[in-house]
């Protein structure tokens, strides 16, 4: 494995499971100091176990509630300061709801959107000052095939996805004369604790899904949560490394489809 990450600094959310916990450890194998965040210390508590067989890199873990301003706040200050800076921030965190759009709360609605959008917005602000001072600082997002392609049942996850995918393109632009570039990834058909359980409407009419199915096959996946036709976390992982690394050193405000062609 490559030693890409060596003297970089990362803070990786949604880190305790899925894309972020694979994203950690792919890191770490390719020389990373990163601070993996996560609603619950339970999964962290695995990403971590997996990590001290991993190297050369190394792992710190640190709870986070990414839609509470407060909770945001703590986080990045700590992590900036056990790190020294922060060279890149992985927005993995989020949560997948679905229902009728006539039957979805308003709760709901704001639970969806403060956890994926209002999340990657206050973890990007808090971040902001120290990819700054980096000077070569890179923020990865998280949006979703769901952001272009319809997706039924799942209105609130699709606009918090939308949105996501609007907010890189401003962060890109904005901070591109600081020497920070921003981009997303939108997965699809990726095994991960959100799609073992997408909790779709007992009568939803999955003709629409049927539709949207990789074409090509994975390759095996060594995660916990492997789900047949599907990929592993890992193959998000890989593209996340050579985005956030000098691989991808041109390429900001833009984002790429890790979906096994599903949605072409
Ligand atoms: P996952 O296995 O469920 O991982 C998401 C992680 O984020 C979980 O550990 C989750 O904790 C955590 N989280 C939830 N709310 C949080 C909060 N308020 N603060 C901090 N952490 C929180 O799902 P995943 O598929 O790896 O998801 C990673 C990202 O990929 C998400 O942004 C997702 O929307 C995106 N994505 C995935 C797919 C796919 O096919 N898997 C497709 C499109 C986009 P809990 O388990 O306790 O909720």
């Amino acid at each position: 494995m490559d030693n890409r990450f060596e003297n970089r600094r990362v803070i990786i959310t949604g880190a305790g499971s899925g894309i972020g916990q694979a994203t950690s450890l792919r890191l770490v194998a390719e020389g990373a100091a990163v601070v993996a965040c996560d609603v619950h210390q339970e999964g962290l508590d695995r990403t971590a176990e997996r990590a001290r067989t991993t190297g050369p890199g190394s792992l710190s873990t640190h709870v986070v509630d990414v839609s509470d301003e407060s909770s945001v706040t703590e986080c990045v200050g700590a992590a900036t300061e056990e790190l020294g800076g922060i060279d890149i921030l992985v927005n993995a965190a989020g949560i997948l709801r679905s229902a009728h759009t006539h039957e979805l709360s308003l709760k709901e609605w704001n639970r969806i959107i403060g956890v994926n959008l209002t999340g990657t917005f206050l973890m990007i602000r808090d971040a902001i000052p120290a990819l700054k001072v980096s000077g070569r600082g890179v923020i990865v997002n998280f949006s979703s095939t769901s952001a272009t392609f319809a997706h039924p049942y799942m209105a609130a996850y699709a606009a918090s996805k939308g949105g996501i995918w609007s907010l890189t393109h401003t962060v890109a632009a904005e901070y591109a004369k600081d020497g920070i570039r921003a981009v997303s990834v939108a997965p699809g058909s990726i095994s991960s604790g959100m799609t073992a359980a997408p909790g779709l409407p007992s009568d939803a009419d999955l003709s629409h899904y049927a539709r949207v199915q990789p074409v090509i096959e994975a390759l095996p996946s060594d995660a916990d949560l492997s789900i047949p036709g599907m990929a592993g976390p890992e193959a998000v992982a890989g593209v996340i490394a050579m985005l956030a690394s000098d691989d991808g050193a041109f390429i900001t405000g833009t984002e790429i489809r890790i979906d096994g062609g599903a949605h072409m």
